[in-house]
């Protein structure tokens, strides 16, 4: 009974104009496909400064998208120039905020202890942490595929309260950007693992009841063979989003 969820991860690609265009396009799309947004919920997660205008254009045509933002601080307000606070995003409608990307994490320091703190803070504010974890191709040879990513989720599960809502999405580093994407088997296998973690630090029903996404070089032409696997409830989508009728095929597992 978990519901998919496709997921375009935007990164730093299109302005605010370009981003009202594109979600306006990409809802056409769906809906002349008929889409059933119910059976599978589809978000996209464009650039903090395209956000107040997705608001406006989503709740002024009622569109059957949500969004988020790619990034939120720990703190909730304060003397920390650049950032963004959770409140901020809850104000704006966000229903997600991606957190601890392997890019946020690799090129801009984020340890697991930043992670759950920004968890910590996304929860606080009513904003679905969508929280990212994934080894690099060195963890993949020295220690296999699951132990990076289960590490990197068991640090951060303390920080979820029982009961919350939270999204995982497992993208391995190796996989990300490179058009060379994991086999079914091999993301099915890690997020089975991903989903025990959840199971023994928060309980079964956390773990039957949270997505668990792939992502890594998802297209048109693989994404229903991860849509095939028990454990696997969607895709975080990055270089593929940026295309709608792509992204729109996607979403229908086409
Ligand atoms: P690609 O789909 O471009 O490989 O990116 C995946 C990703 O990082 C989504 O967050």
């Amino acid at each position: 009974n978990r519901v998919p969820l496709i997921a375009g991860n935007w990164k730093m690609n299109l302005d605010h104009l370009q981003s009202i265009a594109f979600v306006q396009k990409l809802a056409w799309s769906l809906k002349d496909a008929r889409h059933d947004f119910n059976a599978v919920e589809v978000a996209v997660f464009p650039p903090f400064t395209d956000l107040r205008s997705v608001q406006t254009l989503v709740s002024a045509d009622k569109l059957p998208i949500v969004y988020g933002a790619q990034d939120v601080s720990e703190h909730a307000s304060g003397a920390f120039t650049g950032e963004i606070a959770a409140p901020f995003l809850a104000k704006l409608d966000c229903s997600y905020v991606i957190i601890g990307h392997s890019e946020r994490r690799t090129l801009h320091g984020e340890s697991d202890e930043n992670v759950a703190a920004k968890t910590k803070a996304a929860i606080a504010s009513g904003v679905v942490p969508l929280i990212c974890v994934g080894e690099t191709a060195d963890d993949l040879e020295k220690h296999g595929a699951s132990a990076v990513p289960v590490a990197q989720l068991a640090a951060v599960l303390d920080s979820i309260p029982k009961g919350s809502d939270f999204v995982v999405a497992y993208e391995p580093v190796w996989a990300i950007g490179s058009g060379q994407a994991a086999t079914p088997e091999q993301a099915e296998q890690v997020c089975a693992a991903l989903r025990s973690t959840i199971s023994e630090q928060l309980g079964e029903e956390a773990a039957a009841a949270t997505r668990i996404l792939y992502g890594g070089s998802v297209k048109a032409d693989n994404i229903a063979g991860f849509m095939r696997q028990p454990n696997i409830d969607g895709a975080l989508v990055g270089g593929a989003s940026l295309d709608v009728e792509g992204f729109s095929a996607i979403a229908r597992y086409q």
